[in-house]
């Protein structure tokens, strides 16, 4: 059975000509059947039938069904739910499992979605390729010798595969829309402080927000409007009131709307076949009545460097938690305290995460604050000026996601920095916290899927979709 949208299997579902359980046993069997590929790291077998069952029954009395009544939902490993593991795709969490649910989980779970299980990730949602992974890798599911893209590659992979309808991920500088890109379907961040972070491990707290992965705009919108408003257990979610994401979407027409193009963003060493899609979808756009507008984002090439000090700063300070003392992993090899320490987080946690730990560390550190940490800041606040600036002559910025299509596994592991540069297009919506999404364009001369990315003004995610939606069905 092939389901393309929620409002299909919805409308199945409440003319009952399906049953929840079916749904979920679908699901699961396929989920079975990809094991290999290591996409999920927990799988919810009895519980996720378990609980479609109590779905079903619910209808058959004649309970009103939830928003996200049946939709089987992947959750990436870094957000709790309550007695599920929370491996964060770590060592030094392997055994660890979440004693709480977070607010985004209990929101869908009161619209009567069901989860199927955790996903794969880099390694605390460090990473663009799903490599840094203590759970082995998971394959592109376009070819299998390629990565889905990260952090959030399993979400992805997830949703492109068939495996999950939806899948939330986490995106700190990219990591839900770098493998939406990779992997042909829609992948969402909101706004910074949209969705509650309360029960998603933090990497970098001022970057950090919980999105969604899917096959479309309409998904998207849908799962964002269940999650997104007030959380008192965050104090950075926010007050903005939650409109309804599908009528702003319908108010956005093509005719009259303004694209701004970077001209940074179509450098010359772009890979040509992501520039030719990217451009030909444009141009798609103006034909049918949008005004290509040509705008300059002249510090753009700073946008990596400052964000690799600033979440490496953040995550040296939130991952000094793990210390074998309270949670998870801890040494066996330890004769005093100071080397359990030590030797829980050696053993702990893997090659990148302690490479941003030691960066980190570094950049926060007395003789160096000033040079790296405050001029990131600064840097950080130039980036939030000129995008407000840009947004105010244009309704949208649009790019590529990525700078080229889906890299082979091991292609960029050996030169971390060759890695960071995956991020170069998304990592400025992250630094200005403003609401960004990739969207499918086509396929490269390999068949490889490319993405577009575009970046509205805060808060305003169903104008984004709309836009979105416009070029995904063009
Ligand atoms: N790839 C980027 C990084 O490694 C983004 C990660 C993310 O968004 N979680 O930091």
């Amino acid at each position: 059975m092939k389901l393309s949208s929620y409002e299909d299997l919805r409308s199945r579902l409440l003319s009952r000509s399906i049953s929840c359980e079916e749904v979920v046993r679908l699901y699961l069997d396929r989920i079975d059947h990809h094991q290999s590929d290591n996409i999920y790291i927990s799988v919810f077998h009895e519980q996720a039938v378990e609980r479609a069952k109590a779905l079903d029954r619910k209808l058959m009395e004649g309970g009103k069904p939830g928003k996200l009544f049946g939709m089987p939902m992947a959750i990436k490993d870094n957000i709790a739910i309550k007695g599920a593991g929370l491996t964060c795709a770590s060592k030094i969490l392997e055994n660890y499992e979440s004693v709480y649910d977070a607010t985004a989980v209990l929101r869908l779970e009161a619209e009567d979605a069901v989860f199927l299980g955790k996903t794969n990730m880099d390694e605390f949602a460090m990473g663009s390729s799903n490599e840094n992974s203590a759970f082995g890798n998971v394959p592109n599911p376009y070819d299998k010798t390629r990565v889905p893209g990260g952090s959030s590659g399993g979400s992805a992979a997830a949703v492109a595969n068939g495996l999950a309808m939806v899948a939330l991920g986490s995106d700190t500088g990219g990591s839900v829309r770098q493998p939406a890109g990779f992997c042909n379907i829609v992948g969402l961040k909101p706004t910074y402080g949209r969705i509650s972070r309360y029960g998603l491990v933090a990497f970098a707290s001022s970057f950090d927000q919980i999105g969604v992965l899917a096959l479309n705009c309409d998904d998207a919108a849908l799962v964002l409007e269940v999650m997104a408003g007030k959380d008192e257990h965050d104090a950075t979610s926010s007050l903005h009131a939650v409109p309804s994401y599908s009528s702003d979407m319908a108010a956005v027409s093509v005719e009259g709307l303004r694209i701004g193009v970077p001209s940074e963003f179509f450098h010359e060493s772009l890979n040509p076949d992501v520039a030719r899609l990217v451009k030909g979808k444009l141009h798609e756009l103006r034909d049918k009545g949008a005004e290509l507008v040509d705008i300059t984002l002249p510090e753009s090439d700073y946008a990596i460097a400052a964000y690799y000090i600033l979440v490496t700063a953040e995550a040296s300070s939130n991952l000094a938690r793990f210390d074998g003392a309270r949670y998870g992993y801890r040494t066996d090899a330890a004769e005093d305290l100071a080397a359990m320490y030590v030797n829980s987080r050696t053993e702990g946690f893997g090659r990148e995460v302690k490479r941003r730990i030691m960066l980190g560390t570094y950049v926060l550190s007395a003789g160096y604050y000033d040079t790296y940490y405050k001029k990131a800041q600064q840097v950080r606040r130039v980036f939030q000026d000129r995008y407000r600036e840009a947004l105010q002559k244009v309704d949208v910025i649009a790019g590529p996601t990525s700078p080229f299509p889906p890299f082979g596994i091991g292609d960029k592991t050996g030169d971390p920095l060759e890695m960071y540069l995956a991020d170069v297009f998304t990592v400025p919506a992250s630094i200005v916290g403003m609401p960004a999404v990739s969207v499918p364009v086509g396929f490269d001369s390999l068949n490889l899927p490319v993405g577009m990315h575009l970046i509205c003004n805060f808060f305003e995610e169903g104008k984004l979709l709309g836009i979105a939606r416009h070029m995904q069905a063009s």
